[in-house]
């Protein structure tokens, strides 16, 4: 009897917490695609231009990631049942394992669920007490997840402040620490800004500590054969994580490149490896197509770009507030949520689905739309967009 009465009570409880995301204006509200994710998808029945998705190469409904899936099922069946120690590893697993690593100039890599998942499992095994993580404040939610997750030392710094790392750096020297692990993300999503890989790397080497970068909104496109942004800056990183989720294909998977030893460990301890399902084959056949697309697709890394600087200037030479970079995502400032949100809405009225940002995914004062270019628009399609902004941005007395 007690226990009905507290269920009652809990869920009640759930509602006010519900209602108050609601008062705060917070609520996010899932809008339903029909068919294939892509440079348009079909809403509601009505073809919209989509300018949110983190398909930056456009292969999330590539006819030869379809083809690759369906051969791989055929071949390796639906799924795994089991996780990868007991009797869900493929040689298709390994193969891609290795795949990942040789196009990241990595010893091997390790396969997990997703990238949430990587970054979930990757410091608790390889640290301990004796050790320090130093995290820069902007970093994805996983790394922060991960490393509340493991024993050892946390440091923060402000995003992408170099002096407040160096700082960081002495303080965890200071306090006697054993191993020191720096980990940031290789882009900063809500900004497109690219962390600071060569400080970061130098103030790594001065004080005898390691760096772990989250490349999943770079892998695929940026740097040579988009090899990500250490590629990018010249230079390597101790340990990469990244997802088959974005440029690489879209589906999911994610993982963790690095030294031998490293990976070895993981295979050992890393929890979410240990005690969830291995990738289905159509995933991994798929990862392996992308891979192949990938590394030949310069025109399709040209062509992410060359959209990325026209859409930049289009909307620049409307009025548009933007935080500079060359970057495909491109954060049109707005100020405050409701602004965010009632400008996605006049740009899903006229055609082109955006996704405004707020606090509390962005600091109060800086909401946003983010929108993000991908390969396969066109400049018909970016055209349509500009013009869409410049009527919504005149609406709202964003822009004159
Ligand atoms: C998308 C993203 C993740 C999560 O990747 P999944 O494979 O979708 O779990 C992790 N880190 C960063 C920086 C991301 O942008």
């Amino acid at each position: 009897m007690a226990e009905t009465l507290g269920k009652a009570a809990f869920l009640h409880h759930l509602g006010e917490v519900l209602a108050g995301i609601e008062a705060d204006g917070l609520m996010k509200r899932e809008r339903l695609i029909h068919g294939a994710q892509g440079a348009h998808v079909e809403m509601q029945g009505r073809r919209m231009l989509n300018l949110c998705a983190n398909n930056y190469l456009g292969l999330a409904d590539d006819p030869r990631l379809v083809a690759a899936a369906k051969a791989a099922m055929d071949e390796g069946g639906y799924g795994m049942a089991s996780v990868r120690f007991i009797c869900g590893t493929a040689d298709a697993h390994r193969v891609l394992e290795q795949r990942i690593a040789g196009f990241l100039g990595m010893e091997d890599s390790i396969l997990f669920a997703a990238c949430f998942d990587a970054n979930g499992g990757l410091f608790e095994p390889l640290l301990g007490p004796e050790d320090a993580v130093i995290s820069d404040a902007l970093n994805h939610a996983s790394i922060i997840d991960g490393i509340r997750l493991c024993k050892a030392k946390r440091y923060r710094y402000a995003n992408s402040d170099m002096a407040d790392l160096e700082a960081q750096l002495k303080t965890a020297r200071a306090d006697g620490a054993r191993f020191i692990l720096i980990a940031t993300d290789g882009v900063f999503s809500m900004d497109g800004y690219l962390a600071k890989l060569p400080e970061i790397k130098a103030l790594a080497d001065q004080y005898g500590a390691m760096v772990m970068v989250d490349d999943c909104h770079s892998t695929g496109f940026m740097g040579p054969k988009g090899q990500g942004t250490p590629a990018h800056h010249g230079l390597s990183v101790d340990i990469l994580t990244g997802t088959l989720g974005k440029a690489l294909g879209g589906a999911l998977g994610g993982y963790i490149a690095g030294p031998q030893a490293v990976v070895d460990l993981l295979r050992q301890r890393a929890r979410p490896y240990l005690f969830s399902n291995a990738l289905p084959p159509a995933v991994v056949g798929a990862g392996l197509a992308a891979l192949d697309i990938v590394e030949g697709a310069d025109d399709l890394r040209a062509q992410l770009f060359e959209n990325a600087r026209y859409w930049r200037a289009g909307l620049e030479a409307l009025g548009f507030t933007l935080l500079p970079g060359a970057h495909p995502i491109v954060p049109v400032m707005l100020g405050e949520a409701q602004l965010a949100q009632d400008m996605a809405a006049e740009l899903g009225r006229l055609g082109v689905h955006v996704a405004g940002f707020f606090f509390p995914v962005v600091p109060k004062g800086q909401a946003r739309i983010r929108t993000q270019m991908n390969a396969r628009l066109t400049r018909e399609d970016l055209d349509f967009a500009l013009e869409a902004f410049a009527k919504a941005g005149r609406k709202l007395g964003v822009i004159q």
